[in-house]
C-alpha cells in the first residue's frame, strides 16, 4: 500500500514540473505585434501586457502613427500609460512617467513565441519602451537607469526621483515646431 502511496506523490510532482515547465499558450491577440501602430514610443507593462503611446505631439486626423502638421500644444494634461501615472506637457513638449521600484514578474501568456524571444533581451519583470511604428517589426528596449535613446523625434532618458529605486521616464519630443 505504501508503495503506491509513494508512486503517486511521485506521478503528482512530475506532472508539476511538467506543467511548471511548460509555457503558456500563445494569446490570440499579441500585446506588442497584434497592436495599433504608434508615432511616438510605447511603454508596455511585462507583468499585464498593457501597451500605451508616450505621446507628445498630436496625432494626424486621419493617418496611422502619423502627427498632424500643425501643432497646437500649450497644454498641460495627466496621462495613465501601461499601468503607470505620468503627464504631458506640449508647453516644452514632453512627457513623463514615473516608473516604480516595485514591479511585477513578466508573464509570457499576453506575447506570442517571437515576441517572447525579442523580449528575452530585456529584464524579466516590469516595463520596457518599444518602437510600435511598425507593430509587426517592433524594436523592445530596456528601461534602465542609464538609459538614453532616440527615436525618430524623441530623446528618451531616465531621470531618479526622491523615493530610492524609482525611476522617470523622460520623453523630450525634438521636432521643429512652428508658431
Ligand atoms: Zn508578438
Amino acid at each position: 500500500m505504501k508503495k503506491y502511496i509513494v508512486l503517486a506523490i511521485a506521478v503528482i510532482l512530475i506532472l508539476i514540473c511538467v506543467i511548471s515547465l511548460t509555457p503558456a499558450p500563445e494569446p490570440d491577440h499579441c500585446a506588442i505585434c497584434d497592436s495599433i501602430p504608434f508615432h511616438a514610443p510605447a511603454l508596455i507593462n511585462l507583468a499585464t501586457g498593457e501597451v500605451g503611446e508616450l505621446e507628445i505631439y498630436e496625432p494626424h486626423p486621419f493617418k496611422v502613427a502619423e502627427l498632424n502638421e500643425y501643432q497646437q500644444g500649450g497644454t498641460f494634461s495627466f496621462l495613465y500609460v501601461a499601468g503607470l501615472h505620468g503627464y504631458r506637457d506640449t508647453a516644452n513638449w514632453e512627457t513623463h512617467i514615473t516608473i516604480p521600484s516595485d514591479q511585477n514578474e513578466y508573464e509570457d501568456k499576453y506575447f506570442c513565441k517571437t515576441c517572447r524571444e525579442r523580449l528575452s533581451q530585456c529584464k524579466k519583470q516590469g516595463y520596457a519602451l518599444v518602437d510600435l511604428k511598425d507593430p509587426r517589426n517592433p524594436v523592445i528596449y530596456e528601461i534602465h537607469k542609464d538609459t538614453n535613446l532616440t527615436i525618430r523625434c524623441y530623446e528618451i532618458t531616465t531621470g531618479t526621483t526622491d523615493t530610492e529605486g524609482e525611476l522617470e521616464l523622460i520623453i523630450l519630443g525634438t521636432l521643429y515646431v512652428k508658431n
